[in-house]
């Protein structure tokens, strides 16, 4: 399987490359993304013959039918990181909520955000092809919150490999700085960041953009790849999880195997609702995928009204933060599916010069084919979780964005699986004050919520308040050059 350009080919680099070569270096000309070929088919047949599958047996035989450029017995060791979620034999439990509408609980891994489900395979696969080359590689990522500690965690001691976090100081959540700043290996640097997430990822921007970083990175022989979800690699793994939790709706007896369903993705950059673009179009029974965003909705917009436009937009900060995001990297591999490289290429001009795009109408009616979206606000978001939880079923608030779309979008009473992107401990103090109790840290939230409720706040959760801080480091914006050339 090879991989092209969704804005087309240069003339400098290669037009077609190995899945190995898009994920080491994921940027492709013209500032565009790479992308796979084909796509495997996911008939009735392979549904069929996985429906007593493990989920590594799942991903293993979907990854094969790819046809990357990888060993399989590298990909078996990768999908063996799915081995430390909470159950090995279902990393993902799909949890019944409505008589129609099921949880799939992504967040059961390492860091407890759905940012495991991917990293820690592709993890574990960066560095082995970074060995293999006698290659080492600087990724560098700038975190809201969940992304952050996913990629420190699979990158911890992995050979050939460095990792560079930063984060806005106060804009995230207690525990997702402490899972960044206790994190405790050499190949390992987080560097707290005197402003918000925005001031966070601009600098990182101008920093890898300066003729004299690249140059400290040359002269130390270190290349640069990325972890976000414009890297291939990522996408690739949260196309399987969409196929088992259909899988695992058949194996409860509530649907038959070629039923249609519903997806409903809590969205921000897109990487989870184009991995179900992509299962639904290699052939799994997906009527719709729901779109949710929080008020940050530009991506609602774009599927409502086919415009994209960041003109007159601010970030709104809100308690769903991962969704907080006003470019979307990922809508352009839909685009390029469905319109093709040059169109593609000339949206995404247009969005860099005048910080917008339409699309005609009847791009419009091709992308209205595969998704629909609503949004909700906060205020919605706690009704949700207080809701809920009155019923016995705690969610974070990003999930919590999904029931509106649920509610609203369905135009057949389908199944509809609702994609949990986060644990509950995550974002604690959000869900005790929806339930009622305002408190100023996630140790009093997380002791109060489970108290309250009953629920079970996991040990790698309660053992972050113990552990010693080994990253204190944080600078202004114009100081984070230095602080890297020391750790490099
Ligand atoms: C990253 C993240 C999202 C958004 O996912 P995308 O694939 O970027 O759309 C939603 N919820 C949580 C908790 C996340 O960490």
């Amino acid at each position: 399987m090879y991989f092209v350009e969704t804005r087309g080919n240069d003339g400098i680099r290669e037009s077609k490359i190995n899945f190995s070569d898009a994920i080491l270096n994921p940027s492709a000309s013209f500032g565009g993304l790479y992308v796979p070929e084909s796509l495997p088919t996911l008939d009735i047949a392979f549904l069929r013959k996985h429906i007593d599958s493990s989920y590594k047996e799942l991903a293993a035989d979907f990854l094969n039918s790819f046809e990357i450029d990888i060993e399989p017995s590298i990909i078996e060791q990768a999908l063996n990181r799915y081995d430390d979620f909470d159950d090995p034999t279902n990393p993902i439990p799909v949890v019944k909520i409505e008589d129609d509408c099921f949880v799939s609980e992504l967040y059961h891994g390492q860091t407890r955000a759905f940012k495991d489900m991917a990293l820690q395979p592709f993890g574990y696969i960066l560095s082995r092809l970074a060995q293999e080359r006698g290659e080492n590689y600087l990724i560098m990522a700038a975190t809201s919150g969940d992304t952050g500690p996913a990629t420190l965690e699979t990158f911890k001691n992995q050979p050939n490999i460095k990792v560079a976090c930063l984060y806005p100081d106060g804009g995230t959540s207690d525990v997702q700085r402490l899972q960044m700043v206790t994190e405790n290996a050499a190949n390992l640097k987080v560097i707290g960041v005197k402003g918000n997430f925005d001031d966070t990822q601009n600098s990182l921007k101008s920093l890898l953009a300066s003729e004299e970083f690249k140059a400290e990175l040359e002269s130390r022989d270190i290349k640069l790849s990325a972890a976000n979800s414009v890297n291939f690699g990522r996408i690739i793994f949260q196309i399987i999880y969409h196929i088992h939790s259909y899988l695992e709706l058949v194996r409860k007896g509530e649907i038959n195997i070629g039923d249609p369903i519903y997806i409903t993705v809590p969205s921000g950059n897109f990487g989870n609702a184009l991995g179900g673009y992509y299962a639904k179009k290699a052939g799994l029974p997906i009527e719709k995928i729901l779109i949710a965003s929080n008020i940050n909705n530009i991506l609602a917009d774009w599927i409502n009204t086919g415009e994209y436009d960041l003109r007159d937009r601010e970030l709104v900060l809100t308690q769903s933060p991962a969704m907080d995001i006003l470019k979307s990297s990922n809508i352009e591999r839909v685009m390029y599916d469905k319109f093709g490289a040059d169109r593609t290429k000339e949206l995404f001009e247009s969005l860099d010069e005048s910080a917008r795009f339409s699309l005609t109408a009847d791009e419009l009616a091709l992308l209205q084919e595969d998704f629909i979206a609503t949004y909700s606000d906060d205020n919605a978001g706690e009704e949700v979780i207080a809701h809920y939880a009155k019923e016995g079923y705690i969610m974070d608030p990003h999930t919590a964005t999904c029931i509106k779309a649920y509610r609203d979008l369905r135009d057949s009473p389908l199944p509809t699986i609702i994609y949990s992107t986060a644990e509950w401990t995550k974002f604690s103090t959000t869900v005790s004050k929806a339930l009622g109790h305002k408190v100023e840290s996630d140790l009093e939230a997380l002791e109060w919520v489970s108290k309250d409720q009953g629920a079970v706040v996991p040990d790698m959760i309660n053992k972050l308040f113990g552990r010693d801080i080994k990253h204190k480091v944080v600078v202004e914006t114009t100081e984070i050059k230095e602080e890297m050339l020391k750790f490099l």
